[in-house]
């Protein structure tokens, strides 16, 4: 799968159905023309009146348009930025990015579903899109397990 509007929105609301019980609100979606980052949650905390009901002003996934990921992946790779989506949203202090509390979280949701969240994955086995930079063997190989934010 590719990611694009289409895919990224239709894997949101299926996640969002069976993981998250429909608790968020679509964000905005993305991509990044890189190879070293597979996906990133982006979002900027609301300060006015209705933070209560909106906590985030501004909320938005990100998929890199290098990869050709299999299904299985994406939907890692989307729950992964669902929980930083998730935290964020409902002001959950965690002590790092992916800290004790993104853990418990990722955990639960791999033992419940069969789910495979990590903290990065190896995407040196990823196949590529055309939109990827051209890449050597080495560099491919070093991109192991350094992906996402
Ligand atoms: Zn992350």
């Amino acid at each position: 799968m590719i990611a694009n509007f289409n895919t990224m929105s239709k894997c949101f609301n299926e996640c969002n159905k069976k993981y998250f019980n429909n608790s968020l609100p679509m964000p905005e979606f993305g991509t990044l023309n890189k190879l070293n980052t597979i996906a990133r949650f982006e979002y900027r905390k609301n300060k006015g009146k209705n933070k209560a009901r909106k906590p985030l002003e501004y909320k938005k996934i990100f998929f890199s348009d290098c990869y050709n990921f299999k299904k299985k992946d994406f939907i890692d790779i989307m729950a992964h930025e669902m929980i930083h989506y998730y935290i964020s949203w409902n002001g959950i202090k965690d002590w790092r990015t992916h800290g004790r509390k993104f853990m418990e979280i990722a955990n639960e949701l791999n033992e419940k579903y069969g789910l495979n969240i990590t903290k990065t994955k190896d995407a040196s086995l990823f196949k590529l899109t055309k939109n990827a930079p051209k890449v050597t063997f080495k560099k491919k190989k070093s991109l192991f397990g350094f992906l996402f934010d």
